[in-house]
């Protein structure tokens, strides 16, 4: 099995660090609306619509595991054998099996993480019943090391907390949307849904054509795929498109031949 990316970027999906001022305000409110205008499409800094990014671009490497592993899975089985069945039902067991692991280990993560916050969250809360005077001045100085000066850090430290000071506390010191936290049944589903819809690529590829030409079948799916996907997360990430396919394309080539070889080793030995 591939290492799991997925649940260090569900994990942080909606941490998105503030950096300008009152947008700390600004963000906390808007991050619980729904509608993003388009015209806002490239603007990073945005914390709901840089949470969505975060969640697709985890959809997408959590397909690439899919496709990968299951390539790798079924073509090293097509390697051994000529049956179709086995091929089938390995190629099924790894696609269950790989999105429940991706499922589990996302849900464990976020809960974990999410456990983390809520607990980052009481303390803050403690904090402020217990020393309000301290608090704001607490916020103040972070405005200040951000670049403004002490007298507009105060102004924007005592307009913050009257609005809502846990808000400006979770926001600055945490980078936590207290309202928003990371559902761990959400990304364990949205984990198991990307890396199943990955599966299903080499899946259907070697399962459809006949024995003489699926293995080949599924290496076009799967290059076609890993383009895809390639893609995609380089245009998320705003990194150049060809060497990122190139690399993706590369990698899960190597795994299936490696697989096809080993299968092949192991159906002249055992068969
Ligand atoms: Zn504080």
């Amino acid at each position: 099995m591939l290492p799991d990316f997925t649940g260090h970027i569900f994990g942080h999906g909606r941490r998105a660090k503030v950096v300008g001022l009152p947008e700390a305000a600004e963000n906390a409110r808007v991050s619980t609306e729904s509608e993003i205008p388009g015209a806002h499409r490239n603007e990073p800094h945005h914390g709901d619509l840089s949470g969505r990014l975060n969640w697709l671009r985890a959809g997408v490497l959590g397909a690439n595991d899919g496709i990968i592993s299951t390539a790798g899975l079924v073509v090293g089985v097509a390697g051994a054998t000529t049956d179709r069945t086995a091929v089938l039902a390995a190629g099924v067991a790894g696609l269950v099996a790989g999105a429940l692991s991706m499922a589990g280990g996302e849900y464990v993560s976020v809960s974990t993480q999410r456990d983390t916050e809520r607990a980052a969250l009481r303390k803050e809360e403690r904090e402020l019943a217990e020393m309000p005077d301290a608090e704001e001045r607490e916020l103040a100085g972070i405005y200040e090391d951000k670049g403004l000066s002490p007298e507009l850090a105060a102004q924007v430290a005592r307009e913050l907390t009257e609005k809502n000071a846990l808000l400006a506390h979770a926001d600055a010191e945490l980078q936590i949307d207290p309202e928003n936290l990371t559902s761990p049944w959400q990304a364990a589903w949205a984990s198991f849904l990307s890396f199943a819809v990955g599966a299903l690529i080499p899946l259907i590829a070697i399962a459809l054509p006949p024995v003489g030409a699926r293995v080949w079948t599924c290496i076009v799916a799967v290059v076609v795929g890993l383009v895809l996907t390639g893609a995609v997360s380089a245009r998320l990430g705003d990194a150049p498109a060809g060497r990122a396919i190139a690399r993706n394309v590369l990698v899960g080539t190597l795994a299936m031949v490696i697989t096809y070889y080993v299968g092949v080793l192991f159906g002249v030995t055992v068969g």
